[in-house]
């Protein structure tokens, strides 16, 4: 699995895009993913860095450690730590776990070890679409909906995080995730969430979703 930006240290960098921005459309429209990525991303990046610049023995931390031991950080730096860093760490996973629509409607279920587990934890791959769509319609305000990996039960669970919170790197592993802020969505569909929701399961690369459940599962997390 490729290295995501939880090894990152400082000076944390924004990460290329996958692909081009007009990639994803017409789910996701070119203009809000280059201001998504441009703008919103960078700024969580902007704003770790400048955070972590003041404290030189948070310098040498990666952001998956600075965010495991978020609640331990000096108050100064906190809040700004867990939100821009947990925003850093978010959209790199979705942006990863994205890749444009696939002609064939086969593609857009996944198979192999994680389409069993979907199958057999949620009683039908469709089911689960249901129940991931509703999580991420009727979460309140800003936030994330993750398909995360629980490593002590070994079960896929539905995640609803607040804000920029992240998934714990040695518990759990995000194996798909979907950003709910009206800023991912606004300006093609203004308030119409759930038609954002829809469009994502056109947009989803259930091979790197697959490979990271595989990950997850076989090495008991990152
Ligand atoms: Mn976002």
């Amino acid at each position: 699995m490729p290295a995501d930006v939880s090894r990152q240290t400082y000076p944390f960098t924004l990460p290329e895009l996958p692909y081009p921005y007009e990639a994803l459309e017409p789910h996701i429209d070119a203009a809000t993913l280059r201001i998504h990525h441009r703008e919103h991303h960078a700024t969580y990046v902007k704003k770790l860095n400048e955070a972590v610049a003041k404290d030189s023995a948070l310098q040498k931390l990666t952001l998956g450690q600075l965010l495991r031991d978020a609640n331990k950080l000096p108050e100064a730096v906190r809040a700004a730590v867990k939100n821009n860093g947990g925003g850093h760490l978010n959209h790199d996973l979705f942006w990863r776990t994205l890749a444009p629509a696939q002609s064939s409607a086969n593609s857009h279920a996944p198979r192999g070890t994680l389409g069993d587990a979907l199958k057999e934890q949620f009683g039908s791959f469709e089911e689960f679409r249901r129940k991931f769509s509703d999580a991420a319609a009727s979460h309140f305000a800003s936030g994330w909906i993750a398909l995360s990996l629980d490593h002590a039960s070994r079960r896929l669970v539905i995640a609803d995080l607040k804000d920029h919170e992240v998934l714990h790197g040695g518990d759990a592993t995000a194996v798909l995730i979907l950003d709910v802020w009206e800023h991912a969505y606004y300006l093609k569909y203004q308030n119409r969430r759930p038609e954002f929701i829809e469009a994502f399961w056109h947009v989803i690369d259930w091979s790197c979703a697959a490979e990271r459940f595989e990950h997850g599962a076989s090495s008991g997390g990152v």
